[in-house]
């Protein structure tokens, strides 16, 4: 029987967190009575260093009943690198992990799919939504657009797959291959490569509390997306360089033109315009560079990408 894990990052969450786990635990009940996960399955909340009573309630709930177990990290260090260190703790107890918002919004029941598909020898069995009716339109637009834009340039990502995905213990064994500091896990999942399968799911509102991921948070993990996986934002500028300096060469065959036949102009506002134009090119472009330049200041340094504080653990392996 396949001992199941579920990684769970929270960040401020004490107003789902005791419905989440009364949820999930009757799942888990209905799983283990049906004989589709072990005894020893357990389900684990990664508190992401919140500032609210997140960590005071895991507590409680460990102590209660031994299904639930919780990670602390040190601080705050973000959804992703809260995420990865569940994945990379549990991979060591665990057959499968499945890793889920502590909202719920993902559908719960498509845990039954996920293990099917495990079962059948999938290593990676992602969730994908299959409507985005919760969603106000401006989040629907610009996440499909990012992944439409992500996989033009050359990134492979799952079409409306989040978070919410089901690995097995080898293919979290592969991931802790990658050691970049820089991580944006939708998109190193799929290098990983192995068997995987889709399941497909209802995403519906959050259960309580408010969203923990603000535009600020999404552009800035939209961005990570892309810097981290693809340089192709590199190669548009050099092709725009070329383009622009092509034109350039045009531009003082036809201004050696005019002068030679005496029809100069003041031209004050062609040469103001130009150096604008390519100021204003030189600086974008430098800004870009300077961005994977940044990355590699950060990579070199391979910064640990979290501690552990706290691991209410009593499954000895
Ligand atoms: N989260 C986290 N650290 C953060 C922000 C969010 O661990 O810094 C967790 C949060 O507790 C939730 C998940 O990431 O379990 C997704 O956040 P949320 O549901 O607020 O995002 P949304 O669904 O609105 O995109
Ligand atoms: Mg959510």
């Amino acid at each position: 029987m396949v001992k199941l894990y579920l990684a769970i990052p929270c960040y401020n969450e004490e107003e789902v967190l005791p419905s989440t786990a009364d949820i999930l635990k009757k799942k888990y009940t209905e799983l283990i009575s049906n004989k589709k996960i072990s005894r020893d399955s357990k389900i684990v909340f990664i508190d992401d260093g919140s500032k609210d009573k997140t960590w005071k309630i895991i507590k409680k709930l460990h102590k209660s009943d031994s299904v639930f177990s919780g990670i602390k990290l040190s601080c705050n260090r973000g959804h992703q690198n809260a995420l990865l260190c569940g994945l990379m703790t549990l991979k060591d107890y665990a057959d499968a992990v499945i890793s889920i918002d502590a909202d719920l919004q993902d559908d719960i029941e498509a845990f039954d799919k996920m293990l099917e598909c495990f079962e059948n020898g999938c290593d990676v069995v992602y969730g994908v939504r299959s409507k985005r009716d919760t969603d106000t339109f401006f989040k629907r637009f610009t996440a499909e657009s990012f992944y439409k834009i992500l996989n033009s340039m050359g990134a492979k990502v799952i079409f409306n797959h989040a978070d919410f995905r089901l690995m097995s213990k080898r293919a979290l064994e592969y991931l802790s291959e990658y050691k970049e500091t820089n991580i944006y896990l939708r998109g190193l999942v799929p290098m990983i490569g192995l068997k995987s399968d889709v399941v497909e799911y209802e995403r519906s509102e959050r259960l309580a509390g408010e969203s923990k991921y603000p535009l600020k948070k999404m552009l800035a993990l939209a961005w990570e997306g892309i810097t981290s996986l693809s340089i192709k934002p590199i190669r548009v500028v050099t092709a725009v360089g070329t383009i622009v300096f092509m034109l350039s060469i045009l531009m003082l065959v036809y201004f050696l033109y005019r002068y030679f036949t005496g029809a100069t102009v003041p031209g004050w506002a062609s040469l103001a315009v130009s150096i604008w134009a390519i100021g204003g090119l030189q600086l974008l472009a430098i800004g870009i560079v300077g961005e994977y330049i940044g990355k590699i200041y950060l990579e070199v340094k391979q910064r640990p990408r979290y501690f552990v504080d706290e691991f209410l653990n009593d499954d000895k392996e």
